[in-house]
């Protein structure tokens, strides 16, 4: 069974959540790209882990609070039918973000799980 973590979202995945588009101290958000924008030329003959992360939002604010991810599979993408059913895979959920470097698809989505942030307890 794979693991399975619930950690401060920005631990867990520091570069994440810099490139998402709620963060404004976006430090090294270039490394993780929008699966949308990669071609099939750049991801030819590579095998990747695919991870899912759901995202658990503020009741308030609707940003993060924290994430749970847990690895899928790994997946070889060889032929353009591969890329394919990767793209019709991606459209169902929310996002989906690629570290082509570490060969790592992240399929992104929410819950709310009823909390709410310190901060945003004391603006209600
Ligand atoms: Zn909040």
């Amino acid at each position: 069974m794979p693991a399975i973590f619930n950690t401060e979202y920005s631990t867990l995945f520091p570069r994440t959540y810099a490139n998402t588009a709620w963060l404004i101290d976006n430090q090294d958000g270039e490394i993780l790209k929008k699966l949308s924008d990669v071609k099939f030329e750049e991801l030819k003959d590579k095998s990747f882990e695919l991870i899912s992360v759901v995202e658990m939002l503020c009741e308030v604010c609707l940003k993060p609070m924290s994430a749970k991810s847990k690895f899928l599979r790994k997946i070889q993408i060889s032929t353009g039918e591969d890329y394919k059913n990767l793209l019709n895979r991606a459209s169902i959920h929310d996002r989906v973000e690629i570290d082509i470097e570490k060969c790592k698809i992240y399929f992104y989505d929410h819950d709310f799980p009823g909390d709410i942030h310190p901060k945003c307890i004391e603006k209600l």
